[in-house]
């Protein structure tokens, strides 16, 4: 039978992601509607369906194609969610957020991938999705609580402050580690008791690193 609309790599991208064991199927929707090569450099477009990490710009990468379907699936979201991403990069985490939930307020802290994966963003019609230039570990206080959290860098450890943004019955999902090497994907649920703590699997994620860059 001849597909239509889906060239073969991305047929393989989804097969991927259900023989690595991503059920959900609204996820799996998800990640077939946004076209990952828009999201990385135009030279690397040939490899955008491989699911591999890759570099983009201010020595960043967009994460692999599993990693961001399991975390997405690991937040529960819900089409009446409020999503806050800290580490907006190319904006592709984004996009799949987007899909699933109400609305999603993106932080990066450099001003070029931010400024890249707004127009990206905007391009595709995904008006739910806000980017702003900041600091995750600074986040404004008028920006409120968020009913889901994803860190999409690496933590030593997650700060008070920003387990505070959760609503009760919020998730968290982030890297927790060194800044060099391996981290563990922690889910931390806040529940009316207090928040609880889960380790998932273990990822690699480029570092959180404080304040807002000062190169551009
Ligand atoms: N989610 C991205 C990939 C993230 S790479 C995607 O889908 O492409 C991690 C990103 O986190 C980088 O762009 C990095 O600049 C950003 N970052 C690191 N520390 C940060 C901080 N304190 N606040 C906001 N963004 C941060």
């Amino acid at each position: 039978m001849i597909s239509v609309g889906h060239p073969p790599e991305q047929m393989m991208f989804q097969l991927s992601l259900r023989r690595r064991g991503i059920s959900d199927q609204s996820v799996l929707r998800a990640m077939e509607s946004i076209p990952r090569d828009l999201f990385v450099a135009p030279a690397d477009r040939a490899h955008a369906w491989r699911d591999t990490a890759l570099a983009i710009a201010c020595g960043q990468t967009i994460s692999q194609p599993f990693v961001v379907a399991y975390m997405t699936e690991q937040l529960q979201l819900k089409s009446s969610h409020r999503v806050l991403e800290i580490g907006t990069g190319s904006g592709y985490q984004a996009a799949i957020l987007s899909k699933l939930s109400r609305d999603v307020l993106s932080i990066e802290r450099y001003r070029t991938l931010a400024d890249s994966a707004r127009a990206r963003l905007e391009g595709l019609e995904l008006h739910n999705v806000e980017v702003m230039l900041g600091d995750g570990y600074d986040i404004p206080a008028n920006v409120g609580a968020f009913d889901r959290i994803i860190v999409t860098a690496a933590m030593e450890e997650v700060p008070g402050a920003l387990l505070e943004r959760l609503e009760t019955g919020g998730i968290l999902i982030a890297p927790v580690g060194p800044h060099s090497g391996v981290q563990t994907l922690v889910r931390f649920t806040r529940t009316a008791d207090g928040i609880e703590r889960k380790e998932l699997v273990d990822v690699r994620f480029v570092p959180a690193l404080k304040g807002v860059a000062r190169e551009l």
